[in-house]
């Protein structure tokens, strides 16, 4: 370790040593940043050491993370990560833009962003000692914090709601967790997690309240600006500073993932090694937009809704992350836009028929925003705009039956594919 200096409170200021505390401020719950020594980062680390790295995962980032290499060479946590960055030529011809970027985080081993998380968290929980780790999840935080448990051995508990995707459930199951579905909504198990963790001596994993999954998060940030470096040609000789888009899109619940863009971008300039923050721009469904309230009305004070949208992953009543998720886009001069339901099935849609990218609703409900954020006139055609995909199609096949509609059932005979035809 080394360079793991300790927490500063988000909304205090406090600061913290590594062992002082466990998930957020004792003086006034606030979420908690983990701060680096970013002098020491530099003085044992190049630039163009990471570039030369061999390691295709999020572990390629491991002196700007703030836990020890967990080792485990063979196992799923190796694989997190280090998710394709690709130009969709198709898209970007159609919207008039000529640097769009998508990163695909569905491609994670348990397919969805929250690998990045779970996969610190649970090298974080190996460190302390723990022994049980246990989330709510709307199902992807579940999904990957089961997976990386079942990788290292360790035994996970996941509290969801009843109403999450099958698919999400079965994960959960299948990866050997021990699953309650609660009879209510996405806060409610949040807060009996915190109960459970409390009375049973589990570590908590909960988004926006342990301090290591935005470390996890951040790592996206960093592969952003290292392949687009990459993209643009720059491997040649060491390069001084990487690459920055000028504009990242990202779907907002919590708003955890977008503070730990926020926190990934931010340690990159201390380090120096990139120039700028790029614009960060959350994206919440106009049924689930506590935060996007807030960012609209001028003020940090999050005021919960009763969250309903066909997008789960980003259904939440009070984001447990909205004040730095708020900071994120006023201090990068980004913003929060809310779209429609029927606005992400048809992202959904676009995504697959024009980019190949088969994404849950709470994934696509970024690319939406990128097209409301084009008619509102936030973003130029020549800016560079990375969108993130944060999660597979595959994990809630209804919604994807919605966007796409049923398929024709025939006789296996031609005269009936030929009827069938016109
Ligand atoms: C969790 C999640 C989000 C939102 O992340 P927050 O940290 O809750 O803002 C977006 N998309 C998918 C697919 C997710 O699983
Ligand atoms: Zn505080």
């Amino acid at each position: 370790m080394g360079t793991f200096l300790g927490y500063r409170c988000s909304m205090c200021g406090a600061e913290y040593d590594p062992d002082a505390v466990t998930y957020t401020c004792p003086v006034d719950g606030g979420n908690l940043d983990i701060t680096l020594d970013y002098e020491r980062i530099r003085d044992r680390t190049k630039l163009s050491d990471l570039m030369a790295s061999t390691e295709s995962s999020i572990w390629r980032y491991l002196p700007l993370l703030p836990v020890d290499d967990p080792g485990h060479l063979d196992t799923p946590l190796r694989a997190v990560g280090w998710t394709p960055l690709f130009a969709p030529s198709r898209l970007a011809e159609e919207l008039g833009l000529s640097n769009l970027w998508l990163k695909d985080d569905g491609r994670n081993p348990t397919a969805s962003f929250k690998d990045r998380a779970s996969a610190v968290v649970v090298a974080r929980a190996q460190a302390i000692g723990a022994e049980v780790v246990v989330t709510a999840s709307t199902g992807n935080a579940g999904a990957a914090l089961a997976g990386m448990a079942a990788a290292v051995g360790m035994p996970a508990v996941i509290l969801a709601p009843q109403t999450a995707p099958q698919a999400k459930v079965a994960q959960l199951l299948i990866f050997g967790a021990r699953v309650f579905l609660i009879e209510g909504s996405y806060d409610q198990a949040f807060d009996l997690t915190l109960e459970a963790a409390e009375a049973f001596g589990w570590y908590c994993r909960n988004t926006g309240y342990n301090p290591f999954t935005a470390e996890g998060k951040k790592t996206a940030a960093f592969e952003i600006c290292e392949q687009l470096t990459r993209a643009e040609g720059m491997v040649r000789e060491p390069p001084l500073q990487w690459e920055t888009p000028d504009v990242v899109f990202v779907s907002v619940g919590d708003g955890n993932i977008i503070s730990g863009l926020h926190k990934g971008f931010k340690d990159l300039y201390e380090l120096g090694w990139i120039g700028r923050v790029p614009r960060l721009y959350g994206v919440q469904s106009h049924g689930s937009a506590a935060i996007y309230n807030a960012f609209t009305s001028g003020t940090e004070e999050i005021k919960p809704v009763k969250a309903q949208t066909l997008a789960d992953s980003i259904s939440v009543d009070l984001p447990r992350d909205g004040l730095r998720a708020v900071r994120a886009a006023t201090e990068t001069g980004g913003a929060f836009l809310a779209v429609q339901d029927e606005d992400i099935l048809e992202a959904v849609r676009e995504l697959a028929q024009k980019a190949a990218v088969f994404a849950e609703p709470a994934g696509a409900a970024s690319y939406a925003g990128l097209i409301r954020a084009l008619s509102d006139g936030h973003v130029g055609p020549m800016e560079n705009i990375v969108v993130l995909n944060t999660g597979s199609g595959l994990k809630d096949v209804n919604a994807a039956m919605k966007a796409a509609g049923e398929a024709i059932i025939i006789e296996p005979k031609l005269e009936a594919l030929e009827k069938a035809l016109l």
